[in-house]
């Protein structure tokens, strides 16, 4: 897409700090990152979102964050756990539209963190859970 930053990245109209590249996937260092190390794996091929791509595509993207995250684990970046991160559409945060798994090197106050609202606290009932899981179950394919 042609104004899209990551395909420009892919393309080498910008520049980034590649730290992974093949035919299918590419990782660079995010360029506001939350702690350092943050790193981006991104599909070469442009999608918005992460269910557009095929399992084959998925998998790689998972796989290519696996490395990376063995790799962080073994340098000497500060790194006391690593979380995933993926922002699935705008409401889910998503500001780049061209789908990415973000790698985020985490240490205790590192001062990043999900935030909860007031009723996240009262657990629902047994009986809601089913209902939803029974929704989304019978739409799986
Ligand atoms: P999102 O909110 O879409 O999940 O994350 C987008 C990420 O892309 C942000 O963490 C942001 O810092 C990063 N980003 C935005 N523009 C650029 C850029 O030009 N280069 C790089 N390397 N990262 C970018
Ligand atoms: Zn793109």
């Amino acid at each position: 897409m042609t104004d899209c930053i990551f395909c420009k990245i892919i393309n080498s109209e910008l520049p980034a700090s590649l730290i992974y590249e093949d035919d299918h996937v590419i990782a660079f260092m995010d360029i506001q990152p939350v702690n350092p190390g943050h790193i981006l794996v991104v599909p070469k091929i442009h999608k918005e979102l992460i269910a557009e791509l095929d399992e084959d595509l998925t998998s790689r993207l998972f796989n290519v964050g696996a490395k990376i995250n063995l790799a962080i684990r073994k340098s000497n970046i500060k790194s006391e756990g690593i979380n995933y991160f993926l922002a699935d559409g705008e409401a889910a945060g998503q500001e780049v539209f061209h789908t990415h798994l973000h790698i985020i090197p985490r240490f205790q106050n590192d001062g990043f963190g999900l935030k909860f609202h007031k009723t996240y606290y009262e657990l629902p009932k047994r009986e809601e859970l089913d209902e939803i899981c029974g929704n989304i179950k019978q739409l799986m394919e």
